[in-house]
């Protein structure tokens, strides 16, 4: 599938996405691959389906808990002795945790902030010198409209993204003098992911759920469908290519407008 950015061409380019075996990471890294760079996923859980696709572009996956320093570092690792150097990072993998805050239990708590927020952390730290070395690179975490704008339902996912955002701008303004652009995107209501299929299962009623979803996002409502992890990949893949070079420290909005407040009445 072609993309918008049929301009950007990564040849030479290196780069790693957690979370990478299902959904927005997915598609993040087989859209990089199919603008030339070279990928290595590394997810907690990869799913076998996706090695013939793997195959073709030259995606490859690896186990990796984000939680885990060593399991990150041999990520990281893998990729630059396999490659010569890390160009590109994108902090994707993340949890959802539906609950309020009374309902929360330590582990809970540590369990989404450890893999929301200590895992792009961990990775972060371990691609820096790598991205020095090449003379600079491009980060971008998949924080969450729930970043921008917290929600009621979900505080502690919430709290883990609007942390990612905070992180996203500290990193941009400490590494601007290595030339490592640091960026966010902050989608949702994402379709077709393991967590959107997740919050869906659990819903008592599936349908009124994914119009309640659609309903929050102006854009969305109008366009009478959630966004696709494709659509969220190409802001992925704006922010690390050239047409981006003088952008840092930003949080692009791939939410069709949920996070900018209440939405108008439907016509
Ligand atoms: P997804 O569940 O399909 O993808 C998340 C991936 O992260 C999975 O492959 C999972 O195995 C992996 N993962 C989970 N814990 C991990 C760990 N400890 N170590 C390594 N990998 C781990 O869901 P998605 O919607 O594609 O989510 C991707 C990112 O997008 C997440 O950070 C999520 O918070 C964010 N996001 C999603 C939506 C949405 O509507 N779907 C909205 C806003 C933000």
């Amino acid at each position: 599938m072609s993309s918008t950015f049929t301009q950007v061409d990564l040849t030479g380019r290196v780069g790693v996405v957690t979370g990478g075996a299902t959904g927005i990471g997915r598609a993040t890294a087989v859209l990089l691959a199919e603008h030339g760079a070279k990928m290595f996923v590394g997810d907690f859980d990869p799913v076998g389906a996706t090695s013939e696709e793997s195959a073709r572009l030259g995606i490859t996956e690896l186990r990796c808990d984000v939680r885990v320093e060593a399991d990150v570092k041999q990520l990281i690792d893998r990729a630059v002795s396999q490659s010569g150097g890390l160009d590109i990072l994108v902090n994707n993998a993340g949890i959802g945790m539906v609950k309020q805050i009374t309902e929360v239990s330590e582990e809970e708590w540590d369990a989404c902030l450890d893999t929301n927020l200590k895992g792009a952390f961990l990775a972060t730290k371990h691609a820096i010198p790598h991205m020095r070395q090449r003379g600079g690179g491009s980060i971008v975490n998949t924080a969450s409209n729930a970043g921008i704008l917290p929600r009621a339902h979900d505080p502690v996912y919430s709290t883990s993204k609007g942390a990612l955002v905070a992180f996203t701008k500290s990193i941009a303004l400490c590494h601007s003098i290595d030339r490592i652009r640091v960026n966010a995107v902050c989608p949702g209501p994402v379709g077709d992911t393991r967590m959107m299929n997740a919050d869906l299962d659990r819903a008592a009623d599936r349908e009124a759920a994914i119009k309640q979803f659609i309903a929050a996002s102006p854009i969305a409502r109008v366009s009478e469908r959630m966004i696709s992890p494709r659509e969220v990949a190409e802001a992925i893949l704006y922010l690390v290519s050239d047409a981006s070079i003088m952008v840092t420290g930003t949080c692009i909005a791939i939410d069709g407008g949920k996070s900018l407040g209440v939405p108008p009445q439907a016509k």
